[in-house]
């Protein structure tokens, strides 16, 4: 429902979004066949993605789990590998574990709520199945939706904060108002987010070709990219870390992360955190890999320097060139322990990140000419 003070969305929105999208909309796979699962995954792969980049891996990811029930029997390790370079990997996890609790119920449940109690889905992926998948009235603001709403009402001033985020839900929400479910819910929804993806972009939206310019405050005060109002941001917070390329015999030695926490699951050559920057060196990195694999290694050149963002974080690592000591590859005890660790040849690598991917690049890299390392 609506609040009492808050207008809906003009009516007439809805025949000229529809009328746009039926005629501008993309053929994408999981248009053509709208199942539950085939939204859940596309919704999942292509968020803080571009559609584009997604489409592969939707196509790799039906072709070899066609359905919920074969994805829900495949084991994490297949799917995070699968997912390899589509970042963002908590989805993956997400995916995988929603997958397996639906079909412990028989199939993805048919309501926003039951969706929503599915572990790793919030509140777009279950508005998203539910309209798409079940042509319910729900709402799905992504950051497409958000910013065609926030200019066409000039607002809200904080769409970060939980009233913010509650209004715009109520607003794309009002898009449904008076119908009936199945009616074009789907294709409302769809029409705001493919209209934000192609038309109301962030830093150059096409007004003369909207269908809704006549009703957006924004085009009309000529503020179309001040709105949505963004959050203040905070500086990243700066990480460091020592890593190791520990060769033998033509193989790699990978550590597993943990599953919480960031990059989760997710293999990578040993990496030893350290306080600073100037605390990554070989000597670090010599003390802090038996703690993590319990193995002693012999440290070489250093390769070179990788710089990671991550969404709020920044990693500079330096990276070594290293060859096992001796001794046999055991986790100990320790809660800087890797999950896991494995040897692997070139071609044969685990579920890695793209940092992982980065840092292994720099194995056929010359060493670089430093004054020696302490
Ligand atoms: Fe976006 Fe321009 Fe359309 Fe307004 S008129 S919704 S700013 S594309």
């Amino acid at each position: 429902m609506l609040s009492p003070c808050m207008p809906a969305l003009p009516s007439e929105l809805v025949p000229a979004l529809l009328d746009w999208y039926r005629t501008h909309a993309r053929d994408l796979p999981w248009r053509r066949d709208p199942s539950p699962y085939r939204v859940l995954l596309s919704e999942l792969m292509c968020q803080q993605t571009r559609v584009q980049t997604a489409l592969p891996y939707f196509e790799r990811f039906v072709a070899r789990w066609p359905t919920l029930e074969a994805l829900a029997a495949a084991s994490e390790d297949d799917v995070l590998e699968a997912w390899a370079g589509l970042g963002y990997y908590r989805r993956a996890r997400s995916l995988h574990a929603a997958a397996r609790a639906a079909r412990d119920l028989g199939g993805l449940p048919p309501t926003e709520d039951a969706l929503r109690a599915l572990p790793g889905i919030g509140p777009y992926t279950a508005g998203a199945i539910a309209s798409i998948a079940f042509g319910l009235p729900a709402a799905a603001v992504d950051g497409n939706v958000e910013r065609v709403l926030s200019r066409l009402d000039r607002g809200p001033e904080s769409p970060w904060t939980a009233a913010g985020k509650r209004h715009l839900q109520q607003r794309a929400r009002s898009l449904h108002e008076g119908r009936g479910p199945t009616e074009h819910a789907g294709d409302l929804t769809q029409a705001l987010m493919e209209l934000g993806a192609r038309v109301c972009t962030p830093t150059s939206p096409t007004c003369g070709g909207c269908p809704v310019a006549a009703a957006c405050e924004a085009q009309a005060h000529g503020a179309q990219t001040v709105w949505p109002r963004t959050r203040p941001r905070k500086p990243p917070t700066l990480m460091a870390a020592a890593v190791g390329l520990i060769e033998d015999e033509g193989r790699i030695l990978f550590g597993r992360r943990s599953p919480e926490g960031l990059l989760g699951g997710l293999w990578e050559p040993v990496m030893v955190p350290v306080g600073a920057l100037a605390d990554a060196t070989a000597r670090s990195l010599a003390e802090g890999v038996p703690k993590r694999i319990g193995l002693e290694v012999t440290v070489g050149p250093r390769l070179g320097t990788i710089v990671h963002v991550f969404s709020h974080r920044k990693l500079t690592a330096h990276v070594f060139a290293a060859t096992p000591l001796g001794g046999r590859l055991s986790l100990p005890p320790s809660p800087e322990a890797y999950a896991d660790a494995r040897w692997a040849a070139p071609g044969h690598e685990p579920a890695m990140s793209t940092l992982a991917r980065k840092l292994l690049a720099l194995r056929n890299a010359p060493p670089l000419l430093l004054a020696a390392e302490p």
